[in-house]
């Protein structure tokens, strides 16, 4: 689950200014999945460190932004055998996705990280902004008092939340965040922010459908598998965004298939399946 990440958010710790951007492969670094030559890395500084990107193999491909929730000092929830951490199955997944779709070829591929480190929310997005990506999609595993709770949960940004759950959700997440413009109402760049930030719902919603499409059978989904929040970190990507809530770890059955690849698989590729179809469709 997102909260326990919220609760350390560090607002405005990343000045990502003057970076630069070089062609070739990554001296020293070990890219987990990576199975092409070419790459664009982009320098950031401290925690942000290199960004790797991996190619398609037809150059120009958009570029898919996989977000691991958690990590370093902020594990996410315990699964209820004790055996993981959210930040380790987030990892795993998002890898596995990244290697399924560099290996099928049809987009490039990011992570905001690719090993157990902290990276702040606000970083995560700007990543996003700064590789250029198109399609932001973070990974989760869900937990909750109840122990029979199971399923994949889509969040998809909204201006409203779809209940109370999802309200508190994102208001949790949202309390830390700093003000999104201080642009007074009514001014023109206030509007196109405002048609700009429609367009990106909708986009983040039909993402979010194609995944629960794609999903629904060989995935066990919650009864309403598309929830919208109003999470301002998904609006700061500026880009079409989902958080994935892979399943309950607070569930023994959802637990024992998270932690093993072939538990995971059909998610992951649900998942690879909406994103290309999602970026076939973007100019
Ligand atoms: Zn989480």
């Amino acid at each position: 689950m997102l909260l326990a990440g919220i609760a350390i958010l560090v607002v405005g710790a990343a000045t990502l200014a003057g970076f630069g951007i070089r062609r070739g492969d990554l001296p020293g670094k070990a890219l987990v999945g990576e199975a092409r030559d070419a790459s664009l890395t982009l320098d950031l500084p401290s925690a942000v460190a290199d960004v790797a990107v991996s190619e398609a193999r037809v150059p120009g491909r958009p570029i898919l932004l996989i977000d691991p929730g958690h990590g370093g000092h902020d594990p996410g929830s315990k699964s209820v055998s004790g055996a993981v951490e959210e930040k380790a199955l987030t990892l795993a997944l998002s890898t596995e996705l990244r290697v399924l779709l560099v290996a099928r070829g049809r987009v490039r591929v990011a992570m905001t990280r690719l090993d157990d480190r902290y990276v702040a929310l606000e970083q995560r997005a700007d990543i996003a902004r700064r590789l250029g990506a198109r399609l932001f999609v973070s990974i989760h595993m869900d937990h909750a008092p109840n122990p029979l709770a199971r399923g994949v949960t889509v969040y998809s940004l909204a201006d409203v939340a779809s209940d109370a759950d999802a309200a508190r959700f994102a208001a949790a997440e949202n309390k830390l965040a700093t003000p999104l413009s201080s642009e007074p109402e009514g001014s023109v760049r206030a509007m196109l922010s405002d048609l700009a930030l429609r367009d990106q719902m909708e986009d983040s919603a039909a993402l979010a459908e194609r995944i629960v499409r794609h999903a629904a059978g060989p995935v066990l989904l919650r009864p309403r598998p598309h929830q919208f929040a109003a999470f301002h970190v998904l609006r700061r990507t500026d880009i079409p965004a989902v958080l994935v809530e892979a399943g309950y770890i607070s569930n023994v059955d959802d637990e024992a298939a998270l932690m093993t690849p072939q538990g995971r698989a059909p998610l992951v590729l649900a998942l690879a399946q909406a994103i290309e179809a999602d970026l076939a469709t973007r100019r």
